[in-house]
């Protein structure tokens, strides 16, 4: 079932509210954010999970949630956001290490990691398990969606129970590049690096 536009367009309206809101608190005071995952939901996201190494990414569009932010204090607030109600967005293409679909504007996004490790996006070359199964972080692509789409949040599920929430003010922009901005990157280097190639040795993984 589709929004329709003007509901669509009232809901981009109440995240937009609520997200400035809590940007004009958090100008002043400090936030954590929390998300809670509610049964409603959780119910249909656990028996859709599968645990096939072959699987695509799956996609869904949060269609109810509510956004509480609990003062703590004048310089701390947490914002917690609770997802009530998911549904499957339509997918345009999927690969076990990829998903494209979009949701309404205004609707936030969750999408699955699967229990696998893929060497590319051909599902004979995945194993299940390995060092990328289960994995809840966003990838870059992943956090570079969520700001250009404007949504307060977004979703991957990485287990049959297990929901990774993440949040615009977890990727930050690198500084203006003005003067100011290059004398503090200079004086980091410095500071942190004299000696770049033995730095990048101690340090590489
Ligand atoms: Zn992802």
């Amino acid at each position: 079932m589709r929004l329709q536009p003007p509901l669509a367009l009232l809901r981009a309206l109440r995240w937009a509210a609520g997200a400035a809101c809590l940007a004009a608190a958090g100008g002043r005071a400090q936030v954590v954010r929390f998300g809670v995952m509610e049964d409603s939901a959780r119910a249909v996201l656990r028996a859709a999970w599968r645990e096939d190494s072959t699987q695509p990414e799956r996609a869904y569009c949060v269609r109810r949630a509510r956004i509480v932010a609990r003062v703590i204090s004048p310089t701390k607030i947490d914002s917690i956001f609770h997802v009530l109600l998911v549904r499957p967005a339509h997918v345009d293409t999927a690969s076990p290490n990829h998903v494209s679909f979009a949701c309404h504007a205004g609707t936030p996004e969750l999408h699955t990691h699967t229990p696998a490790t893929c060497l590319t996006d051909d599902p004979q070359y995945c194993a299940a398990g390995g060092p990328e199964a289960y994995s809840c972080q966003p990838s870059r692509e992943d956090y570079e969606k969520l700001i250009q789409r404007g949504d307060p949040f977004a979703i991957i599920q990485c287990d049959r129970v297990a929901f990774r929430f993440y949040y615009p003010s977890e990727y930050v922009s690198p500084a203006k590049d003005d003067s100011t901005s290059r004398r503090t990157h200079r004086a980091l280097h410095e500071s942190f690096a004299p000696n770049n190639t033995r730095f990048i040795t101690r340090f590489s993984l």
